[in-house]
Parts: structure tokens; C-alpha cells; sequence
């Protein structure tokens, strides 16, 4: 028999000295041996804590200058302290003998009749093997599956998974999200419910189809034809898709991993054109010349969801003066002025849009100076029209004077007419904007270009401007801005030409450098531009209101996440969905050859989604155009071609709900489009403007309805410092380093999917979360606390078979001991907290219970305390009976509470539990087929009984601090050598202290201070303790009698009792229960 209990971990420092000692620890029978561990765990000396005396400590020194001498890698091993008894390696260590203590411990004749901790359950993960191992049990044995297909299991839980994209290698941001979804999945299989989690990956779109070209030979990239450049984007996606499988499965996800959903699936193609057709079929989809954010250098249209805006961005501005035509309703006044020259005064950021211009904008509801500028000469020259709150600032930007000679509302400058400054030709009218036209910054005029801006294009449209856009795919000005401009790109030499065309007719003021938020392509990191084309479109706005209402139902957490995308849905334009790539599902539509109108049906609609669903939609590329088309529409004759466009894959991605379906009947092929809400979509919270949105608006567009009924969301990882990782900084965190170690294993060592999955447990997910070497290893040392603690429960439960089996209804009994009823309670409450927080996904509150528990509660002090009922009481003894029966109870469920965010580590408890024998014999083969059974009794609250609690593990860190005072002052040894007496303060201290009835051999003060004797002194009548201290003191002295050869503690029996005369009666008694008559 061997076991490794009786142990703690003390960190030694560089010195080679022990700093700090934790819990865990028996040290009746201790002898030192030495074991080599694994390279990591150098530097870790392992002793019970309060054996931690001046003996050990040079004991221990002695070990490890041995142990130099005798493997000169000190570093790659560990010490070890256990019992005597247990070690029956054979493995003698020289060293050991020169112990005294040790040796006695050897030579004592009781060493068989002491009942160690013993326990399959290893002390180290060794993740990297028994991680796999146990995945692989939960494949073979379809614990998952199993799970789902489970008939008992009435209620379903749906987590949809959000797709991530197909490109590139897992990164921290992918494991905080998966491990989440798995935690609250593997909450609610407990719970009893059917899950199943379907994986899925967003396949389509630009940087997949760039890798993909990429990846050809440089010569061939050129001359790829949309349909050799989709085989090599589909063969890239599915090479990531797997490595991103590989990588998810080892974080111990469950999930249907063979059966994921692909954006690129034949089947998911066909729905996501069938709910196209009923956007279309509701009069949603509309196709348009309008402005739209267009990168040149990916050529196609943008997303919102596709931009970002660098930190800086310098634009050359201008200050660009119009001749007025026709003064309207202002000819009065100009007239009177005898001015040769008025002009109006725009102000813009994109100089290259002015040949665009269509009308300038005024806000009517704003004053308006008329003033008169000098020329250089100091003559006044020409009358400007500008915000009256701007003429201060344009004079300090102009260095000129601007008197001012006339104010005028802003209604009043509506329907003059001035000249293009480019084109002196043509003439175009000042209009009536929107509030949209602030003092904030230019001259209050408002350059109006309807086919490069949005809000220019919405004044547009209610003033009949024409949506001009002299701008081609790749940014360049088209002939149509004049021979001067065409072929010019206009984010470059295309602008400086307009403002040299400005300055040459005069028009321009002032040009000044201006740094401002600029939309840039996410993907190439350029500048994109706004320019009006043909696309299609959602009619956003006709749907909005619904939308709206549909977030009302929905439950958001954070609750900041309803107003987040409620403003971006209220203050959204309509939804341009088409994009000029090949690596996307086509938009089924056909184009009239002669006339170039869009034929677009219903019936077409229908018939390429059943194309799609059996060929895929390369089928778009591959068959000829008379096979795309509907019969009735061939026997027309008219002469069509198809549509090149795709469709943006944010409308693949937030197609997605279309791919769910309930375990019954819906999702078949045969059903048009299924009914199913998610109960839970959870993302980074930048879904709020992507997938949460897009999936939104096409399910309230076809169903009326939202596809989930919570979501909830989590920040961004960022490093220790918080900052953003980046290969540059260096500060890049690794998930799989983090399971399997990095190059240098000294600095990372493997620390397994566990460890990960207890960060994510530990992190404050709703914002932004911190990782790096700091906290990995803090999070390391909190999962050695835990594993310890369950290992030591493991150790000393009994084994199910045995004479005296667990009898969890004695935990109801009143007779408990006050202690075991004590640590129900606290354990009762943990639970109760865990629960509530898996409820509500506050996870961290879980790590932070968990850990208190197990460290405050249970090693420090009921473990503590408990060693000696379980190795020294004989196994039908009650006081031994009924703490295993509470250890058996607390180790159950704490498993359970943990398995959702230590899958793999309670698991493989549970088969070793299973393998001691220690499980009854129908137990289930899967800690998960438990289900969420609570073995602890729910033992109502006691007030009062915790109030004496609470004193006395205060009294108890007293009389720890008098201890360790009296070691040091080398009194005593071992505590038990010690006897305390207690001076208590006040009244209620006392009678805490002497309430207990210690008949029951457990309830004992001698116990719970693990000392040999405890004396309370009696507070005298008034209240008052004898030396009327405003602290309870404590005072320690040698303890009377000798010491127990079996349990060591001192009494004054030892000696006096005939059968064994090195024991106590204590002693006496449990042998006679051992059947042990002497030895
Ligand atoms: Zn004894």
C-alpha cells in the first residue's frame, strides 16, 4: 500500500529555505522520503504544516544537500514528507534514519493499526496524458451523445454557436468564448436538460479568398477565374476549419464536432438563398444606386462590421468659396451691399468629392453672417456667406479680417443658386439640410455630394439630386470628372489635383491639414472611400420597428447590450448585402443582356436554392445558364446572364438560425424554414454590430421574430497590463502553450485544458480580461489547492464495500456532531451560491467560492481537524463514521459543482473513485450521468450554532499564533506535545467555548486546536475574564502525561493501562474495536 497523503505543498525559496506552509498535512508518522517529479514542480518541498518545526526544517535541509550530493538536479526534484507507514516502497533513504523522529515513527509497533488516506486520484494532473485518455472515454462510451439521445431528458437547452471565421490558428479571444459555452452546456446536461451543441465555422469572404490567391503561384494569380479561385478558398477554409477543431476538442469542449455546420455546406446554402427569397418574397430586397463604404484595394463594398478607424488619420481640408449665382431672396440686401463679387463658403475633409457636388446645405434653424473679406491688399474684395458662430474662428484661420456687414436666418439662404467651382457651367441651389449641420466645426455650409455621402444622399433623395459618383472600383476619377481628373486615384494625386484646380479658379480659401476618425478597410488596413454604385439592399428601415420590438423579449447580459444594439438598429442605414468577390453565395439573380434590368423571382429564387442544396453553389459557376433558370423562364427567350455578386458574409453568418432544428422532426430538408429561438447566443460584445445584429434582422425579417432569447457577451483579452496582444509587443498568449507548455517548459509548463478552463472560470468575462504568465500561474496554484483538497477526500472516504458502508441519512441525524453539522452548513451555503451563479453565468464568484471553501474551510480547518478521527478511530467507530459520511457528501458535490469548469479532473476522480471501490455499485460510469444531485443535506440554518462557530475558529487562530510562538521559543515540538489554556474576554467567548459536548469523542476543543489538552479559564460573575483583557489569551504549556505511541497525543493514561502500555485509552478503545489485542 502506498499513498502520498499527509502532505503540503511549501514553496522553498531561493535561499533553499521553507517560506510559507499549506494545509494538508498529518504528521503522527512522518518520515522523509524523496521523489524525483516532473521538471516543473522544482522548488517545492512538501510538509504538513504544523510539523513545521525546527526539526523538520533541518531535516529537510539535510534532504536536500543529500539530494544534491546524490543527483546534483536538486531543481527537478521534490521533498517529500509522509507517513512511516504508508511508504512501503522500498525506496530506504539513507538520510532517513538520522531522524529521530522518523525512525520512531518506523519503529512503532502500532504503524498497521493506523487507517491511511488511500486513493487512486493522483496528486499531479499530468494533463498532457490523462487529459486525452479521458477524452477519449467520453468518446468511446458516447457520454455526450448518450446524454442527448437519453429520452428521460424532456427539457432542451440551445446555445447556437456564433461561426467563427475559417482563417488562421485558435487565439485566447476563441477560448475564452468556446470554454464558456462549454462550461454553461455541460451546467444544463447536468441539470438534466438535452443538449446538443452544434459547432460552426463562418467560411466565405474577402481574407479567406486573399490567403486563398495568395497561396497560388504569383504568376497564376492574375489569370485565376472565379471558379479555380473558390476551389482554393474552400480547400483553405476546410484546412482551418480542422486545425481549429483539433484545437477546440482538446480544450474539452463537447460538441457534435463531426456534424458542425458550414457556412459553405451545400444544405446551409440553399437556406440562407431561401430566406433571401422570403426577404425578397416580403418586398425587403431592393437593388440601388447609393453610397456605400468601398474599399479600393479590396474593390468591393463594405460592411460596417468590416471598418475600423486607426487612431490617427490626417486629411487635407478645405476652405472652398462658391460664386453665387442668384441671390434668391437675399438679392435685396446684396444689392444694397455694392459688392462686385458673393460667395458661399463650404468647408470639407474629402476635397476629391467636390467634382460630385450637387447642392451646398444650410441649416435654417441657425443664424448666418454675410460678411466682407479682404483681399490681400487689405481691400474688401467679395461678400461671404457663414455661420455666424464660425466668423471668429474663419478669421484666425484665414489671418483676414471678416467684417461683418448683415446677419440672416438660415431659411433665408434656401434656393440661391451658385456655380461649380470645377465646372463653371453648371449651376446648383443652396438647400435645407438637417440638424445634422452644426457650428462645431467649418463655416456651417454643407458641401453636399449625394453619391459619396450617406447624409448627402438622404437630402438627396428629398431634394432630387442627381447620385453622381465619377469614381471607378479602384478609386479612380472616371472620365466623368473631366479630362483634368480621369484616371487620377482619388485618395491620392486625384484630391491634390482638385485642390490645385480649387486654387487656380480662385475658389479656394484655405487648405489645412485636419486629423480625424477615418473609415479603413479591416483587411488591408487602407482607407476606404463612399461612393454610390449599383448593389443590393435589405430595406433595414422597413423592418426596423419590428426589430426593435423583437429586442424587448430578449434577456441581455450584460443589460448595457440591449441599449448597445438598440442604438446601433435605431441609427442604422438599410443594409447593403451585395459584394463584387467570387468566395461567397451568389445572388441568385439574372440580368436582361439587351436592357440590362435585374430579373429577379420568387420562382428563380426557389429553383437555384434547390440547385444549391444539391450541387452547392459552385453550381452558379459551373452549369450553364439554361439549367440555373426555371422552364417558364427560358420559354420566354430573353437573352440573360448571371449576376457575379455575392452576398455579404455577414448574411451567411447571420443565416445561421436557419441551420437550427429541435431533436424532432423540424430542420429536415422537406421544411421550408424552422421555427426554432436559440435559448442562448453568446459572443465578444463587437457582435452587437455583427452576428447578434445580422441573425437579428434576417430572422425578424422572414419569422418576425428574434433567434434568441439571451444573449450574452464577453470582453476582449488583453495582457497583464492590459494591453492589447500583438506579435510586436511579444505579449501573445497561446491557448495550446498554455495546455501543452511552450519551447521552454521551465518557463511555461504544460498546464493542461483544466487550468485554461479554471482562468476562464476566474475571469470577470463581461469586460475585458487579463492574461499572462502572472496570473497563469496563479490560476495553477489555485487548481493544485483544489485538486488537493478533492484528493484528500478521495483518500479518506471509505470504500463502498466495506463492513461499515457511507450512510449519507446519518448526516440528518441530530445526534451529528457539532462539527460535521458545521461544515454541512458551510457546505450547503457554498452550493447554494454556486448554483445561483451558474444561473446566472457569474462564474468568478464560483473560482472565488470554491477556493475559499476549500482552502479556509476545509484544509485549514475540517480536514485539519478530521485526520486524526480518520486515521486513528477504527473504522465502526461513529466519531470515525459520521465524518467520512460528511467528507463523502462534501467530495460528491463539490465534483459536481466543479465538473462544468474542471471536466476532465472530476472525471478522472470519479473513475478513480470508481476503481477504489469507492462508488456504490450502480453508480454511473460518467460523473456526468449524475446528474446535478445534491448529497449534502439541505440542513436549515442555525444562527446561533454558527455564531459559536465563528468564536471559536477565532479562538482557534489564537491559540495557532501561541503555538507557533511556543515552537519557536522550542517549549514544544508538535503541537500536540502542548496544552493550552484560554483566557476568554468576555462571557460569550466562554460559553461558545464550553457549549460543546465532547462525549461524542469529535465536539472536543483538544480536537479542534489539535492539541493534547485545552483548559478555559471561567470569566468571574460580572463578565469579566479574570485579567479583564479586551482579548481572549492564550497560554501554552508542556502538555501533561506521555505520549500515545499510536495518535501521539500526550495523556496522562499512557502507561497506566495494563493491555497496552504505550497508548492511551483512547487508543485502547479503537484497538479493541480493531479486534487488536496487543501487538
Ligand atoms: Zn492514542
Amino acid at each position: 500500500m502506498y499513498t502520498r497523503f499527509g502532505q503540503c505543498l511549501v514553496p522553498v525559496n531561493q535561499a533553499g529555505g521553507c517560506c510559507t506552509a499549506v494545509s494538508l498535512g498529518h504528521g503522527a508518522h512522518q518520515r522523509l522520503t524523496l521523489q524525483r517529479t516532473s521538471r516543473h514542480m522544482l522548488g517545492f518541498c512538501v510538509l504538513p504544516q504544523w510539523r513545521l518545526n525546527a526539526r523538520v526544517r533541518s531535516a529537510c535541509r539535510l534532504v536536500r544537500n543529500k539530494a544534491f550530493q546524490a543527483h546534483q538536479r536538486v531543481a527537478r526534484y521534490m521533498l517529500r514528507v509522509s507517513h512511516a507507514s504508508v511508504t512501503t516502497q522500498g525506496e530506504q533513504s539513507p538520510w532517513t534514519a538520522k531522524d529521530k523522529s522518523v525512525k520512531e515513527a518506523n519503529d512503532s509497533p502500532y504503524k498497521h493499526t493506523v487507517s491511511l488516506p488511500e486513493t487512486s486520484f493522483s496528486q499531479r494532473a499530468n494533463s498532457t496524458e490523462r487529459e486525452p485518455q479521458i477524452q477519449r472515454f467520453w468518446e468511446e462510451n458516447r457520454i455526450y451523445e448518450g446524454l442527448y439521445e437519453d429520452n428521460s431528458r424532456n427539457a432542451e437547452f440551445l446555445l447556437h454557436d456564433g461561426p467563427p471565421y475559417a482563417n488562421g490558428s485558435l487565439h485566447m479571444g476563441h477560448a475564452l468564448n468556446k470554454i464558456l459555452k462549454d462550461i454553461i452546456n455541460r451546467y444544463f446536461i447536468l441539470c438534466g436538460k438535452r443538449v446538443r451543441f452544434v459547432p460552426g465555422w463562418d467560411c466565405h469572404g474577402l481574407p479567406i479568398e486573399l490567403k486563398a490567391v495568395q497561396s497560388a503561384r504569383s504568376n497564376h494569380r492574375e489569370a485565376l477565374d472565379p471558379l479555380q479561385i473558390r476551389l482554393l478558398a474552400r480547400k483553405f477554409a476546410l484546412e482551418a476549419i480542422e486545425e481549429q477543431r483539433k484545437g477546440f476538442k482538446r480544450y474539452g469542449v463537447w460538441g457534435t464536432w463531426n456534424a458542425p455546420y458550414l457556412t459553405l455546406d451545400h444544405q446551409y446554402e440553399a437556406a440562407q438563398v431561401r430566406i433571401f427569397g422570403e426577404m425578397f418574397l416580403k418586398g425587403y430586397i431592393y437593388r440601388g444606386r447609393k453610397p456605400v463604404y468601398w474599399s479600393p484595394s479590396s474593390r468591393t463594398a463594405l460592411a460596417e462590421a468590416e471598418l475600423e478607424y486607426p487612431d490617427v488619420h490626417v486629411s487635407r481640408s478645405a476652405y472652398v468659396a462658391f460664386e453665387v449665382v442668384d441671390a434668391g431672396k437675399l438679392r435685396g440686401i446684396i444689392s444694397e451691399l455694392e459688392f462686385d463679387s458673393f460667395r458661399v463658403a463650404i468647408w470639407t475633409t474629402t476635397p476629391w468629392t467636390i467634382p460630385a457636388n450637387r447642392a451646398v446645405a444650410v441649416n435654417p434653424n441657425l443664424p448666418y453672417s454675410i460678411v466682407a473679406l479682404e483681399d490681400e491688399q487689405g481691400k474688401p474684395c467679395t461678400l461671404l456667406v457663414v455661420a455666424q458662430d464660425l466668423v471668429e474662428t474663419l478669421e484666425q484661420k484665414l489671418h483676414r479680417p471678416l467684417s461683418n456687414k448683415k446677419i440672416v436666418p438660415g431659411s433665408e439662404l434656401v434656393g440661391m443658386t451658385y456655380r461649380h467651382p470645377l465646372y463653371p457651367m453648371e449651376v446648383y441651389r443652396v438647400v435645407a439640410g438637417g440638424d445634422y449641420i452644426t457650428t462645431e466645426s467649418g463655416t456651417g455650409l454643407v458641401h453636399t455630394a449625394p453619391g459619396h455621402g450617406l447624409e448627402d444622399y438622404n437630402v438627396g433623395l428629398r431634394e432630387s439630386l442627381e447620385v453622381f459618383a465619377p469614381v471607378d472600383d479602384v478609386g479612380r476619377f472616371t472620365s466623368d470628372a473631366g479630362p483634368e481628373l480621369a484616371g487620377l486615384p482619388v485618395l491620392q494625386e486625384g484630391n491634390a489635383r482638385v485642390l490645385e484646380l480649387l486654387r487656380s479658379s480662385n475658389a479656394l480659401l484655405l487648405e489645412e491639414k485636419y486629423e480625424h476618425k477615418y473609415p479603413y478597410d479591416w483587411r488591408t488596413r487602407e482607407p476606404t472611400i463612399v461612393r454610390a454604385t449599383e448593389q443590393w439592399f435589405a430595406s433595414v428601415r422597413q423592418f426596423r420597428d419590428k426589430a426593435l420590438e423583437a429586442l424587448q423579449s430578449v434577456q441581455w447580459v450584460p443589460p448595457a447590450g440591449e441599449n448597445r444594439i438598440r442604438g446601433m438598429i435605431e441609427s442604422r442605414d438599410d443594409w447593403c448585402i451585395s459584394r463584387q468577390r467570387p468566395w461567397g453565395v451568389p445572388i441568385p439573380v439574372f440580368y436582361d443582356e439587351d436592357t440590362g434590368e435585374a430579373v429577379i423571382s420568387m420562382e428563380i429564387i426557389q429553383y437555384v436554392s434547390e440547385i444549391f442544396a444539391k450541387h452547392g453553389s459552385d453550381a452558379w459557376w459551373t452549369l450553364p445558364i439554361e439549367q440555373l433558370l426555371p422552364a417558364s423562364i427560358i420559354q420566354t427567350g430573353r437573352r440573360l446572364r448571371r449576376g457575379l455578386d455575392t452576398m455579404d458574409v455577414w448574411f451567411d453568418s447571420g443565416s445561421s438560425w436557419a441551420s437550427l432544428s429541435k431533436s424532432h422532426g423540424e430542420g429536415s430538408s422537406s421544411s421550408w424554414l424552422p421555427s426554432v429561438v436559440a435559448d442562448l447566443y453568446l459572443e465578444g460584445s463587437d457582435q452587437h454590430r455583427g452576428w447578434f445584429q445580422s441573425s437579428l434582422l434576417t430572422s425578424v425579417a422572414v419569422r418576425g421574430y428574434a433567434p434568441f432569447r439571451a444573449v450574452l457577451t464577453h470582453g476582449f483579452v488583453l495582457d497583464e497590463k492590459g494591453l492589447k496582444m500583438s506579435k510586436s509587443l511579444g505579449n501573445v498568449v497561446d491557448p495550446s502553450e498554455i495546455i501543452n507548455g511552450g519551447q521552454n517548459q521551465k518557463k511555461q509548463p504544460a498546464l493542461g485544458a483544466d487550468v485554461l478552463r479554471l482562468w476562464v472560470a476566474s475571469v470577470d468575462y463581461m469586460s475585458d480580461v487579463l492574461i499572462g504568465p502572472t496570473i497563469l500561474k496563479q490560476t495553477a496554484d489555485a487548481y493544485r489547492k483544489i485538486r488537493n483538497t478533492l484528493r484528500f477526500l478521495a483518500g479518506n472516504v471509505p470504500r463502498w464495500d466495506e463492513t461499515c458502508p457511507v450512510s449519507v441519512n446519518a448526516l440528518n441525524d441530530a445526534n451529528l456532531p457539532s462539527l460535521d453539522r458545521y461544515i454541512l452548513r458551510r457546505a450547503a451555503a457554498v452550493l447554494k451560491d454556486i448554483e445561483d451563479a451558474y444561473k446566472n453565468f457569474t462564474f468568478n464568484r464560483i473560482f472565488q467560492s470554491v477556493l475559499r471553501f476549500c482552502v479556509a474551510d476545509l484544509s485549514n480547518f475540517y480536514l485539519d481537524i478530521a485526520k486524526d478521527r480518520c486515521y486513528v478511530a477504527a473504522p465502526d467507530e461513529p466519531r470515525r463514521q459520521t465524518c467520512q459520511a460528511t467528507m463523502w457528501a462534501i467530495l460528491m458535490d463539490m465534483a459536481r459543482a466543479l465538473a462544468p469548469i474542471l471536466p476532465h479532473t472530476v472525471e478522472d476522480l470519479w473513475q478513480c473513485l470508481r476503481k477504489d471501490g469507492k462508488l456504490p455499485s450502480g453508480a454511473p460510469i460518467s460523473i456526468f450521468q449524475n446528474g446535478w444531485y445534491s448529497y449534502v443535506p439541505q440542513i436549515l440554518s442555525d444562527e446561533y450554532e454558527d455564531k459559536k462557530w465563528t468564536i471559536v475558529r477565532e479562538v482557534r487562530e489564537l491559540v495557532n499564533k501561541a503555538l507557533e510562538t511556543a515552537r519557536t521559543n522550542g517549549l514544544i515540538g508538535s503541537s500536540l506535545e502542548a496544552r493550552v489554556i484560554i483566557y476568554p474576554h468576555a462571557r460569550h467567548v466562554e460559553e461558545a467555548l464550553t457549549s460543546f459536548d465532547p462525549s461524542n469523542g469529535v465536539d472536543d476543543l483538544r480536537y479542534f486546536f489539535i492539541t493534547s489538552q485545552v483548559d478555559v479559564v471561567r470569566c468571574s460573575g460580572n463578565g469579566e475574564s479574570p485579567g479583564a483583557a479586551s482579548e481572549t489569551h492564550v497560554e501554552v504549556q508542556k502538555a501533561y502525561g506521555s505520549k500515545c505511541a499510536r495518535c501521539w497525543n500526550f495523556s496522562e493514561t499512557v502507561g497506566a493501562l495494563h493491555e497496552h502500555s504505550q497508548v492511551c485509552e483512547r487508543c485502547v478503545r479503537s484497538l479493541k474495536h480493531l479486534g487488536v489485542e496487543r501487538v
